[in-house]
């Protein structure tokens, strides 16, 4: 059960359900995914060779409104993570208060050997296979793991050229030259800051010199990195999929960067010390922000865990029974549904200024952004002291009562 993502959420369900105000009968359905389903898209390579790849959408839910989520091109996708993302999309929006419920897609590829041609062509079939079930009002994809920008322009063209409609709100996360949003770009890695700063306050420990180690050093990662580096914060390792590199001293995320662009890695980077990449997970810092994969804090590791307090940026990166041990340490966790938040919070604001035509500025998006992390933190840490529950049971409790009054309301199960 430790690493299968799907049974972990289904727990964590569970785990929250006994403090939520909803009915057993309702949980049964939060519990399981609307629909999901399987494509095999046929792409010939460069080298006029055809190559299958196999997709998935999960649509967990709509209760609250059209499904909503992104899209992950890794070779480890498989149809129980693309069902465990997917539920964790619904809670998040519930969270944070957003009109989306949750829906995820995956294809099993590893984008880095893959041409610009050949994925342009991977998703023009993938979105080609899904197309009857996505659309503005049903179901809107975003990027993550190894999609980013480009890859949604591609998507909102595919779709567009299907439909024969101009069509930008299919999909968010996309270029500012089509339609994209201010901000959305670092919107996970600031949201994910605004949450830690509020929580760091309630700890009274100051901005100035926290210690900070990330595993993952891609969108949300690097830009965290970057944010809490001009805000003083001491960040003090950083890892990618090809290893970690410490400093006591802390690192420059800017300099990692230009690095990590010009050698493929942020791994012997000057003045640092590569540490094997697991190493970074059980580092003594105030805060451990895993920022990759799924399941990466386990029953395994747990119990070296020595971080202050976890901010998950990563989707599901803790698993359940790690969970327990870790609040037996009294380490509090920033859960996934509330720390990453900020990427389907702006990701909304992307989808409304489509849909309205008119955009907003930089500040705009910003001090939105700022005040829906702020109040959703706020709300979950006072119903977390309130009940005496950790903070992922809280935030799935208030989501779950979210989606249980919507559920209801609509009289779908009465
Ligand atoms: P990304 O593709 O931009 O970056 C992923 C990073 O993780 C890369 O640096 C990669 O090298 C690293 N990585 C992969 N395997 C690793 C491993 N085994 N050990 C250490 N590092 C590893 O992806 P992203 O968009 O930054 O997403 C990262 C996480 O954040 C995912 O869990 C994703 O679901 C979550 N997330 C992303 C967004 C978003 O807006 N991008 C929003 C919410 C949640």
């Amino acid at each position: 059960m430790d690493n299968n993502p799907f049974l972990n959420a289904q727990q964590q369900i569970d785990d929250a359900a006994k403090y939520s105000d909803c009915d057993s009968e309702i949980i049964k359905v939060l519990k399981e995914p609307q629909r999901v389903i399987e494509v095999s898209i046929p792409i010939e390579m460069d080298n006029g060779k055809v190559e299958i790849f196999k997709g998935y959408r999960s649509q967990h839910n709509n209760y609250r409104g059209p499904y909503k989520g992104g899209i992950r091109y890794h070779p480890g996708v498989n149809v129980d993570e693309v069902k465990a993302l997917s539920a964790w999309m619904t809670f998040k929006c519930a969270t944070v208060d957003i009109p989306f419920g949750g829906g995820k897609g995956g294809v099993i590829v590893d984008p880095h050997k893959l041409s610009e041609h050949e994925l342009k062509h991977l998703t023009q079939g993938y979105i080609d296979k899904i197309f009857d079930l996505i659309g503005p009002e049903k179901d809107i994809p975003a990027p993550d793991v190894y999609t980013n920008a480009q890859t949604m322009a591609w998507i909102m063209d595919e779709y567009s050229h299907i439909a024969r409609v101009h069509s930008p709100a299919v999909v968010t996360g996309k270029p500012l030259e089509n339609e994209g949003s201010l901000g959305r770009d670092t919107a996970t890695a600031q949201g994910a800051a605004y949450v830690l700063y509020e929580y760091l306050q309630t700890v009274e420990k100051k901005l100035e010199n926290t210690s900070v180690a990330i595993q993952g050093f891609g969108n949300a990662g690097a830009h965290l990195a970057k944010i809490l580096y001009d805000s003083g914060f001491k960040i003090i390792a950083v890892s990618d999929s090809k290893g970690a590199i410490f400093s006591t001293d802390g690192l420059d995320p800017r300099a990692i960067e230009e690095h990590k662009e010009k050698t493929g890695s942020v791994k012997n980077f000057k003045g640092t010390k590569n540490i094997p990449a697991d190493d970074i997970l059980t580092l003594k810092v105030d805060v451990l922000v895993p920022a990759a994969l799924e399941n990466v804090i386990t029953n395994k590791n747990a119990t070296k865990i020595k971080a202050g307090c976890i901010l998950e940026v990563a989707n599901g990166p803790t698993t359940p029974e790690a969970d327990e041990i870790l609040e037996k340490k009294k380490i509090d966790i920033i859960p996934d549904i509330l720390a990453n938040a900020g990427g389907v919070t702006v990701s909304y604001f992307e989808w409304v200024q489509n849909l309205s035509r008119f955009y907003w500025s930089a500040e705009e998006v910003d001090s939105k952004l700022k005040s829906k992390m702020e109040s959703a933190f706020s709300d979950i840490h006072n119903f977390a002291k309130k009940k005496k529950i950790t903070y992922r049971q809280a935030a799935f409790a208030l989501a779950i009562n979210r989606i249980g009054k919507a559920v209801k309301n609509r009289g779908i199960l009465n």
